[in-house]
């Protein structure tokens, strides 16, 4: 698997991990026991309220309460226990979405018995006002009645008073004995009741139009009565029907029932929690564990990738000094072959120069001798004369053959040569700079024609021509040695890549200019075989070559590279194959210091 792949992998593993922990944790949170507490109570408040309510309605019934408003009382505060249950269940509750959903239609269920509830309360309300009303003025009604009869009765000298009478006492007494029932009055009171109110109004007949008014008032009050005793039973009835209180302790129940439900499945997934927690910890000791496995086999991979390192530095170097060796070696050829021709010249007349001592020197034993006869005593004239001749005659010869002439000229031929080699010394000193500065005011154009000396072997092998375009670059600051490194490494490449037997003269032209007011811009151009496009990105690469074994070491471009950007400038290069190529070196005129790794491998 990829490393990418595997990353991923392990990350969604993770993820997937804590997610199913934080389930787990979630739900197994515990469950708000104070806050169900709370629902008990208001459930509580709301049972006890709901059987005051009932008892007032009772009381208002039988007529201990005459306070309607008491049987209204209740209502405000049920409203607010009613809310304030909901807003608990809610917030305890509205997590839990299935038991929610039950308790809430329970809830429902509760409240719309609750309005019903109020809705007949309401309706009682009114019908016992209506019953209190008529039982408060019947009494009335009936004492008025009775005044205007007696009164009558004496004018009238009638005696139908005691019918009268008897009709309205028993009428009254079988009302309050009606007021009296609690639940539905039987059938032989009612019965009575309309037999002494038929009675009573038979009774009547005699009296006033006002007497039979105030009688009709009277049983008006009485049907009220009855009627609304009636109804006050039947919504006392549909009351007793409305089994609030039966909601309240079903929604108690459900309360208990799902929180004990609650309570069992937190168990289990407690139980599962734990096996989880378990599962995890293993996994995570065994994470540890290749962890820990892991560091050990990096700081292995990093002692030995520290070696590979440090044996490569070491190889670098190594190669580094090889191509030095193997350039110093193609160098020293080139200016041994340069000394050895004047070298020759000076040998040859040094050669010469012997034989034309000869004569002079036979010339100098004779006059040697000539001197030692002068001298002698007695004088041998005979022996005098004799030497004076071949004194003459050699002397006649060496003039005649021009010796001296030819001494002289040999000499002059000598000190060429020697004049030649010492350029040549001299070259070789600008061009290594022999004296150790290593960062100097120097002169690209005065490098590139040291560098041009020294590779002039080079040049020769590969019939070279060489074309300078200078442009008067200033001096730059930087190191001597290490840019004409730079100069014979790409001179060197150059030569090398011509073509051999063509017609096409070979040419390197050598350029400077400026690049802008602060960079000299050198460029080393020629017109061999160019470099291919798929080899040109890897020109630069350490240890990278298209030359045979022992021929190139692939570091010379890349010591290049370095040297360069250790003066702060850059080298690039252009080509094309069977065209030629370019090499551009851009040089700041105020360079960096050169930094340590080229200062190096100047040494
Ligand atoms: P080396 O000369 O030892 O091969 P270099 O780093 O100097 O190492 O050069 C790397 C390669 O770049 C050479 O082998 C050659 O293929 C290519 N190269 C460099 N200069 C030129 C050039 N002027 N023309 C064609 N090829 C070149």
């Amino acid at each position: 698997m990829k490393s990418g792949t595997r990353t991923i992998a392990i990350a969604i593993f993770a993820a997937t991990l804590i997610v199913i922990l934080g389930v787990l944790v979630m739900k197994t949170r515990a469950f708000d026991i104070n806050a169900q507490n709370e629902i008990n109570n208001t459930l509580r408040d709301l049972r006890q309220l709901d059987s005051e309510w009932d008892v007032d309605v009772l009381r208002a019934k039988i007529g201990l309460s005459s306070n309607y408003d008491r049987v209204a009382s209740p209502l405000a505060r049920i409203t607010t226990l009613k809310d304030s249950l909901a807003a608990q269940s809610a917030a305890l509750w509205g997590d839990y979405s299935d038991s929610y959903a039950r308790l809430t239609s329970l809830t429902t269920a509760y409240s719309k018995l609750m309005d019903d509830k109020i809705s007949l309360i309401e309706q009682f309300k009114s019908q016992n006002a209506i019953l209190r009303n008529s039982s408060h003025y019947l009494p009335v009604a009936a004492s008025e009645l009775a005044v205007t009869v007696r009164s009558e009765d004496i004018l009238l000298r009638n005696s139908n008073r005691a019918e009268f009478e008897s009709a309205l006492n028993n009428l009254l007494t079988d009302l309050a004995e009606f007021e009296g029932v609690t639940g539905v009055a039987d059938a032989t009171l009612r019965d009575r009741i309309t037999t002494h109110s038929a009675d009573l109004v038979r009774s009547m007949e005699p009296f006033s139009q006002e007497a039979h008014m105030q009688a009709t008032t009277l049983l008006t009050h009485m049907q009220t009565l009855l009627k609304q005793q009636d109804i006050g039973e039947q919504l006392l009835t549909d009351l007793g029907k409305v089994d609030t209180l039966g909601a309240i302790n079903a929604l108690g129940n459900a309360y208990n029932q799902e929180q004990a439900g609650i309570l069992t499945e937190q168990q289990f997934w407690l139980r599962a929690l734990i096996i989880y927690s378990v599962i995890l910890l293993l996994l995570l000791t065994y994470a540890g564990w290749r962890i820990v496995r892991s560091i050990r086999l990096l700081n292995q991979s990093n002692t030995a990738l520290g070696k590979a390192y440090r044996d490569l530095q070491e190889s670098q170097v190594q190669l580094i000094q090889s191509e030095k060796m193997s350039g110093l070696g193609r160098m020293v050829a080139g200016v041994a072959h340069e000394i050895n021709t004047p070298l020759a010249y000076v040998s040859g007349t040094l050669s010469v120069l012997q034989d034309q001592l000869a004569p002079l020197g036979k010339l100098t034993t004779l006059v040697h001798d000539f001197i030692g006869l002068l001298r002698s005593k007695p004088q041998d004239k005979t022996a005098v004369n004799k030497t004076l001749l071949e004194i003459e005659a050699d002397a006649t010869a060496v003039t005649e053959q021009g010796v001296l002439t030819e001494i002289d000229t040999l000499l002059k031929d000598g000190m060429h040569g020697i004049d030649q080699i010492s350029e040549i010394v001299l070259n070789l000193k600008n061009f290594s700079r022999v004296d150790r500065v290593q960062v100097s005011n120097f002169s690209v154009e005065a490098g590139l024609d040291s560098t041009l000396v020294l590779a002039n072997n080079v040049l020769k092998t590969h019939d070279v021509a060489i074309h300078k375009n200078y442009g008067g670059a200033p001096t730059i600051n930087g190191s001597p040695s290490q840019i004409n490194q730079v100069f014979l490494n790409l001179i060197t490449n150059a030569a090398q890549a011509m073509p051999a037997d063509r017609e096409e003269q070979n040419v390197i032209t050598l350029s400077t200019s400026m690049e802008d007011h602060d960079t000299v811009r050198i460029e080393i151009e020629d017109n061999g075989a160019g470099i291919p496009k798929d080899v040109l990105p890897n020109v630069f690469d350490p240890f990278f070559t298209t030359k045979p074994i022992g021929e190139g070491t692939g570091m010379g471009l890349s010591i290049c590279f370095q040297i360069i950007e250790a003066h702060g400038g850059r080298i690039q290069v252009d080509s094309e194959q069977d065209v030629g190529t370019i090499f551009t070196i851009l040089l700041p005129i105020k360079a960096a210091q050169p930094t340590q790794a080229a200062v190096v491998s100047d040494d």
